[in-house]
């Protein structure tokens, strides 16, 4: 890095640390480690949404940890541990809203990812540490256990000093079970006091580094200037390779070790390096494991959980299959698995790092001498994921509150001002796929059947559920995050605050029928999920409501019967002047759709020509 940067930096990381306590609270509430070189130290190292070995800031931390504990001579080694917490995973977990917290579908896939970690981290002579309660009272009843299991071991009254290390999440679930666990490890009857340092890991660009005076805070509140400011000034710290075998080895120590076994008398029940709950355990019902167990055949692509799986979707995705080089063209699609990478359940959950697949991106391009707008544009998308990040460590619960970022702006001097409303039977047949628009209808059955949804689905039916059934929007938000698979708390909420025009740009309502004939063109897509349309023609596909008596006789499909009648008023062409296009993108990502080059088009907004800019190539660079 250059000098002059790295001085903003440290500038920009100082103003950041006196600034925004707040937001950055827990990684500097580190506690006053316990000097008395009679405790031995005990690093542990939880991973909870950063189930992976490589490039993983977390767990370099713990090394760096136990390694600073080594000099004092005392237990060497780190702990790894997961927690299946019953506030975030669960079959009778419910949120306010309704929804299962973690559908069963998601739940398979956490415990795949969990059950892979462990086998990464064995092979490289470590283990994981499993455990199902919530995560303070694993936390303190798993130290409390140790420190009094090593004080007996020499009878010399030393106990342990436990340092817990966790990625760092911005939103407040997270932060309060990590106030809670920092709690729990604090002090036991050797005297001892522990540390809890939560470490930012999950973004593309560090937040560290972002280019603004006020840190994180500095961030504006829409994605293109972000973009160009970040690209233009910061590089993408260079992935981590997994840490050598001996660095994140078990501690030897017999003590430690009975207690983790689950040998002690004083070990921790469902907690120990050989427990790993099932989906009965966590609580789903039989009916529910058997849908998680057999899914269909429809779907886009077997997602199947963990860091090997993942690493091997990155390979087969940009080099095996050679997608990279048309990702920009085919991201849009909505059928079958290599329209765009899915790599985000694996992203979501931690399972890879955005840094690796970045550069991976990178070394395609340098081993093929293909660098075009698609090898850049999935760099660009990651872009977006990191943004959510830093736009929920900004604005704190703003992203789930109604009126969002507003407040009181949103009750009439606003222009995205709108009076919600909550028709809970139009919900559910939105939920259901029973809007009675064939494209919504085909996303949501999609998403039930499968938990996953393409991009172009969720803005679409995102603005549909907000705009034109006038819905609250956390209705919406909330579904999503029970059944998608990538459900990552920062995305979610913020596309769909976004979607509903909540965070004050620019709303974009789609337009569902130019939608669909835009990017579904022959109807196959809907036809896929709404199998009952499968007869009726091209031309009517997607406004099923048109067809005549005879017709629906003729198609075999009665409206109201085998279809069901759209649940809002047909409008089309849609009344609002900036959708004519068909909708714009992600709140400036994906706009444009095949209509791109037209930059004459008088029905063009605002917007929509902010959209065009944004779809300009841009670059990365590593550190
Ligand atoms: C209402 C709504 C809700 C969403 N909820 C989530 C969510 O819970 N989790 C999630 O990962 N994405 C979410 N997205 C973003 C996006 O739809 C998915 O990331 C994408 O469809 C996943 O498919 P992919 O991996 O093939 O994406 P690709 O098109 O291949 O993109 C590559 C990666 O970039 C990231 N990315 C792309 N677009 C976005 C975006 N708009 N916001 C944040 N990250 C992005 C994802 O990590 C994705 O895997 C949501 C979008 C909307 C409109």
């Amino acid at each position: 890095m250059p000098g002059r940067l790295r001085l903003h930096n440290i500038i920009y990381t100082t103003l950041l640390l006196m600034n925004f306590a707040k937001v950055r609270s827990l990684s500097s509430m580190t506690m006053k480690a316990n000097n008395n070189l009679k405790t031995k130290s005990l690093t542990i190292s939880w991973f909870r949404q950063d189930l992976r070995l490589h490039d993983n800031p977390q767990l370099n931390a713990a090394v760096q940890q136990s390694n600073r504990a080594i000099k004092n001579d005392v237990s060497k080694g780190i702990v790894p541990v997961y927690c299946f917490d019953p506030r975030f995973i669960g079959g009778d977990k419910y949120t306010k809203l309704g929804s299962q917290k973690c559908g069963v579908m998601r739940a398979k896939f956490v415990l795949e990812s969990v059950a892979d970690l462990r086998k990464n981290l064995e092979k490289n002579g470590s283990g994981l540490v499993v455990a199902h309660g919530k995560a303070e009272d694993i936390f303190g009843a798993m130290c409390k256990s140790i420190d009094t299991e090593v004080m007996n071991q020499n009878g010399d009254g030393v106990g342990i000093e436990p340092h817990v290390l966790v990625q760092e999440e911005p939103c407040s679930e997270e932060m309060r079970v990590d106030k809670a666990v920092k709690r729990s490890v604090k002090t036991f009857k050797s005297g001892a006091s522990g540390s809890f340092e939560s470490v930012w890991g999950a973004s593309l660009y560090d937040i560290d580094d972002l280019p603004y005076a006020e840190g994180v805070n500095g961030i504006p509140d829409t994605f293109t200037p972000f973009r160009n400011k970040v690209e233009k000034n910061c590089k993408i710290p260079a992935p981590r390779p997994v840490p050598t075998k001996a660095s994140i080895a078990l501690p030897k120590n017999s003590a430690v070790l009975s207690v983790l076994n689950g040998e002690s008398d004083n070990s921790v029940d469902n907690c120990s390096l050989s427990y790993m709950p099932s989906l009965k355990d966590l609580g789903y019902t039989q009916e529910e494991i058997d849908f998680a167990e057999n899914p269909t055949t429809k779907g886009v692509m077997k997602f199947e959980g963990g860091e090997t799986a993942g690493l091997k979707r990155v390979q087969d995705y940009i080099f095996d299959k050679d997608l990279l080089k048309i990702y920009f063209d085919t991201r849009n699609g909505m059928l079958g698995g290599d329209y765009s990478t899915k790599f985000s359940p694996w992203l979501a959950l931690g399972c890879i790092s955005p840094r690796f697949v970045a550069k991976e991106c990178r070394r395609y391009e340098e081993e093929t001498g293909i660098v075009n707008k698609s090898t850049y544009w999935v760099v660009f998308e990651l872009l977006w994921g990191a943004y959510y990040r830093f736009f929920a460590a900004k604005h704190g619960n703003s992203i789930f509150f109604l009126d969002g970022l507003l407040g009181r702006d949103a009750h009439g001097s606003h222009p995205n001002s709108r009076k919600w409303g909550l028709n809970k039977k139009s919900l559910q047949a939105w939920k259901d796929g029973m809007t009675g628009y064939p494209l919504v209808d085909a996303n949501m059955r999609e998403l039930a059947a499968t938990g996953f949804m393409s991009n172009r689905g969720r803005q679409n039916v995102a603005s549909f559920l907000a705009l034109d059934m006038n819905t609250d929007w956390r209705y919406g938000a909330d579904h999503f995050e029970s059944l998608l698979l990538d459900h990552e708390v920062t995305a979610n909420w913020g596309n769909w605050c976004a979607a509903a025009g909540m965070t004050g740009g620019r709303v974009n309502r789609f337009n569902i029928v130019k939608q669909s004939k835009d990017y579904d063109k022959e109807g196959e897509y809907v036809r896929h999920w709404c199998p009952e349309l499968s007869d009726v023609p091209t031309k009517l596909v997607h406004e099923p409501w048109k067809m005549t008596k005879e017709q629906q006789q003729e198609y075999g499909v009665r409206l109201g019967v085998e279809y069901p009648n759209p649940i809002v008023k047909p409008t089309s062409p849609n009344p609002y002047a900036r959708d004519k296009r068909g909708g714009g993108g992600r709140g400036g990502g994906r706009g444009g759709g095949k209509n791109r080059k037209n930059n004459n088009n008088p029905n063009r907004g605002r917007g929509q020509r902010q959209d065009m800019k944004s779809l300009k190539q841009g670059n990365y660079d590593f550190n």
